[in-house]
């Protein structure tokens, strides 16, 4: 496994391109610089124009969390004039200080719907995607999506706004998916599904009626109803402390130490799903979300890379017990059951045991780590 020159991510990270000099896609940054973000501000400007001339029912839809970057996209959006309609996918696992963003968003002036999915179905889908994939969350990120799309499309509301692009933020290698939009080609590749549609999820245990909430609406569907889907961070410049900073002074609040990774304002609002998400990149990728964070931190020149890893040598071992209690818990499944799904995905690329049965990983970042 080869690291990343300049950030501390892995070259077996989704997604992810070294170049010839042992650097990952950390020139995002640079290429950052070289955006004309006033242009770009006038093109905002320009959209808003063109959807306030429909005059739809609503002019937009922000799809929500209630996190940072939905307070976000919520302040621009009516910064900017536009009537949106925001629309929440409800995470099973929502915890207080989770529904007190998302009040404290609808409180900036919105109309909201709060979308909850048959808890029967999320349920079993959660655990199947996790015992098929090692990926809980694939419905989440599924629902997600579908939901806004689902209504924009019903309701004829012709922009969707989203906010940072993960294939640009984060390192795609298609360079064709690192724009502006949002589309179904997006959503197989970026869209954390394992490549995965609703449709593929339909067994005799998952009828099509039980996962309606999960299908996309095709591209050509969209374009039928007049709806385009934007990505907010096209259009601004994105950054995770900036945005948080915006969402702070507009109510806002973080938690007292972060829940997961190095921000205590970000994977907040809900209690273990995300967690467990995340966790599973330990097995699959031999990182975690720590990792992603503090890479975030270097390419914004906010961190030295060597600081980055004396504070994953500090956190030492990350297992989430509690939320892994609790995730077990909630799809109805023992400790073990749990533990023996997770070394399905231990990726054997990376990971070697040795003869007293202790798993390490080959060529790791840091010397002398406590396996
Ligand atoms: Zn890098």
């Amino acid at each position: 496994m080869n690291y990343c020159k300049t950030c501390i991510l892995p070259d077996i990270r989704p997604g992810i391109r070294f170049d010839g000099s042992g650097n990952c896609n950390c020139s995002t940054l640079s290429l950052k610089a070289q955006v004309d973000w006033h242009q770009r501000q006038e093109q905002f400007q320009a959209l808003v124009k063109e959807i306030k001339s429909q005059e739809s029912l609503y002019d937009c839809i922000i799809p929500v969390s209630g996190g940072k970057d939905s307070t976000w996209q919520t302040f621009k959006a009516l910064e900017y004039g536009l009537n949106p309609l925001c629309v929440t996918w409800k995470t099973p696992a929502r915890n207080t200080l989770g529904a007190a963003n998302l009040q404290n968003l609808i409180s900036l002036g919105v109309n909201h719907i709060d979308f909850s999915i048959n808890p029967k179905v999320e349920r079993k889908f959660t655990l199947k995607a996790f015992e098929r994939m090692g990926s809980p969350l694939i419905p989440m990120h599924m629902a997600l999506h579908a939901i806004p799309l689902q209504i924009a499309v019903n309701f004829r509301i012709p922009l969707i706004l989203w906010g940072e692009n993960s294939a640009y933020e984060y390192g795609g290698d298609d360079e064709a998916l690192k724009g502006v939009h949002l589309n179904h080609a997006w959503l197989k590749q970026y869209g954390v599904t394992n490549g995965t549609t609703a449709e593929d999820w339909i067994d005799n245990e998952l009828s099509r009626a039980d996962l309606i909430p999960y299908f996309w609406p095709s591209d050509a569907d969209q374009a039928k109803a007049g709806v385009t889907a934007v990505f907010l961070g096209y259009y601004f410049r994105w950054d995770p402390l900036e945005t948080y900073h915006l969402a702070k002074e507009h109510g806002f609040q973080a938690d007292d130490r972060p829940k997961i990774g190095y921000y205590k304002f970000a994977d907040i609002d809900d209690s273990f799903l995300i967690t467990i998400h995340h966790w599973m990149k330990w097995y699959k990728f031999g990182f975690t979300r720590l990792w992603d964070n503090l890479s975030l931190e270097i390419r914004n020149g906010r961190m030295t890379r060597e600081k980055a890893i004396d504070i994953v040598c500090q956190t030492g071992d990350e297992t989430p017990h509690n939320e892994i209690n609790q995730f077990c818990d909630y799809v109805g499944i023992s400790h073990e059951y749990f533990f023996e799904v997770a070394e399905r995905f231990r990726n054997r690329k990376i990971w070697q045991q040795d003869s007293a049965g202790v798993w390490s990983i080959r060529n790791f970042l840091i010397q002398n780590w406590n396996w």
